[in-house]
């Protein structure tokens, strides 16, 4: 898996600093499962942040000290190549179970696409919408090759990770590893590419708009 749609910067940054809701959090992590780029930039974003911290806490010990600290931290970050990530990640098993989901959604959805308890949304569509514990929704989607999603814009910003199968829109393919990290005034409608269903799962922060007659048909169905 070689995903080509990576996380935010703002998201890796959020992500590094631990000021990311448990949902999105979630979310984040199946894809840094998936994306050896992403891990690597996770690890910088944490390297420059406890530098930084070192940084300030002796700046405010001795004021001359700071611009030897501050060229000795950029020459630490030249000197050390970005693949040398110190985060531990689980390798993933050699022949993975197709039937199992990643373990990030465990708590919200349980271990297995078989005992996934899918309700219908309309023709070749089906949902599963969960609520987080800090009051964000997480909803995985399962649609139809063919199929496309109504148009939508996002309220508060959508991270959604492609689990199974592949989705055109105006941004591109997005294929299982991607993720989808969008902000809030992006408006988009993907279309499932051919061959195979494609499962997402998303962490919604703010309910999804959608406009024209569609909207008001489908608004109450997902109850979002
Ligand atoms: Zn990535």
């Amino acid at each position: 898996m070689n995903p080509r749609h990576h996380l935010d910067p703002a998201t890796v940054l959020a992500h590094a600093a631990g000021a990311i809701a448990p949902e999105a959090a979630a979310i984040v992590a199946i894809h840094l499962e998936a994306c050896g780029e992403c891990r690597r930039a996770v690890a910088r974003a944490e390297r420059i942040g406890g530098l930084l911290l070192e940084h300030q806490h002796v700046h405010a010990a001795a004021e001359a000290q700071c611009e030897r600290l501050r060229a000795d931290m950029l020459e630490r970050l030249d000197r050390e190549p970005a693949a040398a990530a110190t985060t531990p990640w689980r390798e993933a098993a050699s022949e993975p179970d197709p039937d199992r989901l990643p373990t990030p959604l465990h708590p919200y959805f349980g271990s297995k696409y078989s005992g996934l308890r899918w309700r219908w949304m309309g023709p070749g569509r089906h949902f599963i919408r969960v609520r987080g514990p800090s009051g964000g929704t997480l909803l995985m989607l399962r649609i139809a090759p063919g199929k496309r999603m109504p148009v939508h814009g996002h309220g508060g910003g959508e991270i959604t990770q492609i689990l199974r199968g592949a989705y055109q829109d105006s941004l591109g393919c997005f294929a299982a590893g991607d993720v989808a990290d969008l902000d809030a005034d992006i408006e988009h409608q993907p279309v499932i590419l051919p061959g195979a269903a494609c499962v997402c799962v998303a962490a919604l922060d703010a309910p999804l708009r959608f406009p024209g007659w569609l909207a008001r048909a489908l608004q109450p169905v997902f109850g979002i």
